[in-house]
This record gives structure tokens, C-alpha cells and sequence, in this order.
């Protein structure tokens, strides 16, 4: 670590140097600026607060007082703010620019949800509040439930699981316990190969052995290999639709008339729900059970792990097994809170508890306001307009890459297209890469698994034609140098603070904390250098 200089300035950041046209002195390229952890700028010996010494001299903390310096490093307001800033504008982001990442839906997040949201009322309230306070709240639950069950065409909903991972969990639970009702202990489950990490995953920590179901030469589920494997021992198939291909699955209702007659439930992935929405309903399929991604068909943000909202929809047979809590609505027009103690008579086969309260109460209060506002018409032109856009950008690149399943018919939400045609050597990360260099966020790469080199496009309905335009301009710009051999993608991203990084590595062993670096005896430690 370099010591300070005259000014306290040190230039921590490891691409600071000496400027020679490349490189700039300070590491900023033009107004993107570099920016050093908090530990590396903060100093323990200054801050932004200046709060009166405590009088430690009477308190209940008996041998707990701390005795040494807590290390945090300080910041003045300015440089706190600068710095945060700084972080965040080292993000890509929906209100940025276009996001085109597969099975994701990064669709615009309208502002009017927010507005909901932070209303004291809904903001405010405490899970443990008596019930007779929060009706306001419990009521923006049930009618947000009510809605799901009335656009999936499902009879019940459980609320509470906070993500599409943690509603197929619930959803595959629902069907163990289900069985075990029946006393018809099953063991597999069924994924078609094409599936999100997640069905397998989740089926798996369930109990469950997975097996695959193949796909066929038009990129959907094999219907006749399903029904050949269906047997006593199969508790039910985990099936995305519209499916991870980009493609509705036209089999689904003779998927589940089969499934139902071998003795199985149907699982539906319903991260997809977006291009589907007021046009299918899951239970005219004979969907059991299907988790609904609030943060993606529901416009409530996510990326960066969150917080997301999966609530599942349940059919007639499966309700009962559904997870506490749940709400009930009565003829007075209350509502009362169906918990453990009270669930005994009233729901005596729910498999339990997979959340401490309610669900993601942010996030219902951002899906009712997105649901209303759109009206159910409104839904129905966002199912439309998502598989518009996407099917402009799949029509409008087919000669520039190649579309595996191009002859399959229009696809949904999404646009799949594959590796094959680039000049050897040149691959779908070298194109993801050259799209950073052009102000994009890579789109879903090498996903889904059944196609080579894939590249899985979800432009959502928020993106204009103009913005399309621009982004097929792009694409088509790298196609051709990923087809033709230049040389030049290998090295991208050129333009981008940091440019190839091993993402393996960072990825296999990431290094979560910071610690001092070492420094050569006789040199001060960075805490003795004073900070700027
Ligand atoms: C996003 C997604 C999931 C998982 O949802 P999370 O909310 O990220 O847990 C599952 N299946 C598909 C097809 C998805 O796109």
C-alpha cells in the first residue's frame, strides 16, 4: 500500500497509475470514477457525527463493556454520501438501460408502486401487531391473493414463500404431504431437461430422486417419453410453461391428464407467467401448484438477490396441505389470521410454517398497486406487447445468429439463440463481453443447458421500439464480428472499468471481508496513515 502523499490523497485503487493516453492518474475513465472500499478511505480516528462521550459509569452490561477501539472506519457526510454514490453508480440497473437477461423479466418497476409502498400505513406496521390494526394490511393481501387465483384460474393461494425457489418448495411439500395423506409414499420427480436450476434443486432437497425427461427436436417436452416413464412411483413432473426455450408448451393439458391418471400432481414453474398473463390460466391446464415470481410478472424490483415474493397457486386438491399462515376472509367483512394454535380444526393438514410471518408485505403492496393500475385489460396488453418485442428481436436477428428453434413458430417472451456459425474460437461469452463495451447488461448465456452456446433474450413489454432497435443494432454489430473472427472481441470489455475477470474464481472463492493488507516492516499500517 502506497503511503500518503502532501494532500492525504493515496491512490488506492488498483488500476491508478501513471497517465500515458491509456491510463489516467487517479484510475477515473472521463466521469466514471473509481472507488476504494470504505476501509481503505475511512480512518477510525475521524467521523461524520459528533455525538457526547457516554457515561459508562452505571449500565447492565457486567463484563460485555468493550475495552478496545470498535475500528469502524469513519467518513465525514460528504465523503459518505460520495462514496455510496460512487457504489452505486458502478451498477447496472433497469433505470439505466435496457436489461435483456432470459427468464428474469428485468421489466421497468413504475414509480406509482413505490409510491404505495412507502405509505406510513403499509410501511409501518409490525408483524406482530394486533390483527385488529392491520386489517388494511391483511386486506391488500387478500385481494392481491384473490387476484393470482382469479388470473391463474386456481382456488387457493399461499402467500407466504418469498421467492420462485422457496414457492417450489412449498409448491413440491403440498404434494409430499398430499400423498402421505394418501399413504402413497412416492419417489421421483420428473424434470424435463430443459428446466431452471431450481426444479431439480428443489425437487432434490425434498427427497426426491430427479429424472429427466427429454426434449424434443422443437425444443419441448417429450410427451410420449413422459407417459412411457409414468408410474406408481413417480409423486409428479416439475414443468416450466411457457418452458425455458422460450416456447409454450402446447402438450400441458395432455401432460397433466396423464400425470393425474398415473396417480402424480403437476408442478408449473410460473417464472414465466409474464408472457402468459390474462391469456392462460394454469388451472384450465390442470396445473396443481405453481409459483408466481412477484419481482418479475409484477413489475416489484429485483436483482441483487432481492427481496422477491414467490406465492403459489394451488388447486382443489392440494389446498389443504397449503403452508400457515394463511388469511381468512368472513361474511362480516373481516379478516382473522389462520395460525399454528388456531389451525388445528381449520386446516389440519397444512405440511406447517416456511416463513416467520406473512411474506414480503412491500412486496404485495407494489403487485396490487402494479395490478390495479394496469386493470385487467392492462395485463392482458403486457402478455401481448412481451411476446411482441421478443418476437421482433428473434425475427429481426435470424440471419446474423442462429436461432435453434427458430422454425418452431413464434416464440413467447423470450428469444433463443446459439453459438453456432461464430469462427472458431469465438464464443458466447466473447459476445456478452463486446455487449458491455456497447452499454448492455449481458443477456442470460449458456442457459438454457440443451442448447449450445446459448443466448437467452427477454426484452419484457417496457422497452420501446426505438430502444429495440438500438440493442438488435448492437447485437447485430457483434454477431458479425463473432462470426467473421475479429480478434478485437477476445479482448473486450475494452471500455469498462475492469475489464476480463476470472469469474470463476470470484465465483468458487470469494473473498467477503477485508483485511489490512500487509505492509513491509518500518512502513505505517493503512490505520496509522490517516485517512483523507
Ligand atoms: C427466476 C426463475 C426461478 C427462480 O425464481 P427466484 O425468485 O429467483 O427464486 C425459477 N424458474 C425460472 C424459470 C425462473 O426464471
Amino acid at each position: 500500500m502506497n503511503a500518503p502523499n502532501q494532500s492525504g490523497w493515496k491512490p488506492t485503487s488498483p488500476v491508478a497509475g501513471t497517465a500515458d493516453g491509456a491510463n489516467t492518474v487517479t484510475g477515473n475513465k472521463a466521469l466514471m470514477l473509481e472507488e476504494p472500499l470504505i476501509f481503505e478511505i475511512g480512518n477510525c480516528e475521524t467521523t461524520g457525527v459528533d455525538l457526547p462521550e457516554p457515561d459508562l459509569s452505571s449500565n447492565r452490561l457486567g463484563g460485555f463493556v468493550r475495552d478496545a477501539e470498535i475500528g469502524l472506519p469513519g467518513l465525514s457526510e460528504p465523503e459518505a454520501v460520495r462514496h455510496y454514490t460512487r457504489l452505486s453508480r458502478q451498477n447496472y440497473a433497469i433505470d439505466l438501460g435496457l436489461f435483456p437477461l432470459g427468464s428474469c423479466t428485468m421489466k421497468h418497476n413504475p414509480r406509482v408502486n413505490e409510491k404505495v409502498a412507502r405509505m406510513p400505513g403499509f410501511a409501518d406496521v409490525h408483524p406482530l401487531q394486533p390483527v385488529d390494526t392491520v386489517q388494511g394490511a391483511l386486506g391488500v393481501i387478500n385481494e392481491l391473493a384473490q387476484w393470482l387465483c382469479k388470473l391463474t384460474g386456481m382456488p387457493g393461494v399461499a402467500m407466504t414463500p418469498k421467492a420462485g425457489a422457496h414457492g417450489e418448495l412449498c409448491g413440491i411439500l403440498c404434494i409430499r404431504a398430499a400423498l402421505e395423506a394418501k399413504g402413497d409414499a412416492r419417489e421421483v420427480i420428473l424434470v424435463p431437461e430443459s428446466a431452471h436450476g431450481t426444479n431439480p434443486a428443489t425437487a432434490a432437497f425434498a427427497g426426491y430422486r430427479v429424472e429427466n425427461i427429454p426434449a424434443t427436436a422443437e425444443g419441448r417436452v417429450d410427451l410420449a417419453a413422459l407417459k412411457a416413464r409414468l408410474g406408481p412411483d413417480v409423486a409428479g413432473v416439475m414443468i416450466t410453461n411457457p418452458n425455458t426455450c422460450g416456447l409454450f408448451e402446447r402438450d400441458m393439458k395432455a401432460i397433466s391428464d396423464a400425470v393425474h391418471a398415473a396417480g402424480g400432481y403437476v408442478y408449473c414453474d410460473g417464472a414465466n407467467f409474464n408472457a402468459i398473463v390474462g391469456r392462460v390460466r394454469p388451472g384450465d391446464l390442470g396445473v396443481d401448484a405453481m409459483h408466481i415470481n412477484l419481482h418479475k410478472t409484477f413489475s416489484t424490483p429485483h436483482g441483487g438477490g432481492g427481496p422477491g415474493s414467490g406465492p403459489v397457486v394451488l388447486s382443489e386438491a392440494l389446498c389443504p396441505y397449503g403452508p400457515l399462515p394463511f388469511s381468512e376472509f368472513h361474511a362480516d367483512g373481516t379478516l382473522t389470521l389462520v395460525e399454528e394454535e388456531t389451525a388445528g380444526e381449520r386446516h389440519p393438514h397444512s405440511f406447517g410454517r416456511m416463513s416467520a410471518f406473512h411474506g414480503q408485505m412491500g412486496m404485495f403492496t407494489r403487485a396490487l398497486a402494479y395490478i390495479l393500475s394496469h386493470g385487467a385489460d392492462g395485463l392482458r396488453q403486457v402478455a401481448g406487447d412481451a411476446v411482441l418485442n421478443a418476437n421482433y428481436i428473434l425475427r429481426s436477428l435470424e440471419d446474423a445468429l442462429d436461432a435453434p428453434f427458430g422454425a418452431s413458430g413464434p416464440c413467447m417472451h423470450e428469444a433463443l439463440f446459439s453459438d453456432k456459425g461464430f469462427a472458431e474460437g469465438m464464443t458466447t461469452l466473447d459476445l456478452a463481453k463486446g455487449l458491455i463495451d456497447e452499454g448492455y447488461h449481458p443477456m442470460t448465456m449458456y442457459f438454457p443447458l440443451v442448447v449450445h452456446g446459448a443466448m437467452l433474450i427477454e426484452p419484457t413489454e417496457t422497452e420501446s421500439k426505438a430502444g429495440l432497435d438500438q440493442f438488435i443494432a448492437a447485437l447485430r454489430s457483434l454477431a458479425e464480428r463473432a462470426r467473421a473472427g475479429d480478434e478485437t472481441l477476445k479482448a473486450a470489455p475494452i471500455h469498462a472499468p475492469r475489464r476480463r475477470l476470472d469469474e470463476t474464481l470470484a465465483a468458487r472463492k470469494p473473498v467477503l471481508t477485508w483485511s489490512e493488507p500487509e505492509v513491509a516492516p518500518g512502513e505505517p499500517s493503512l490505520s496509522e496513515q490517516g485517512g483523507s
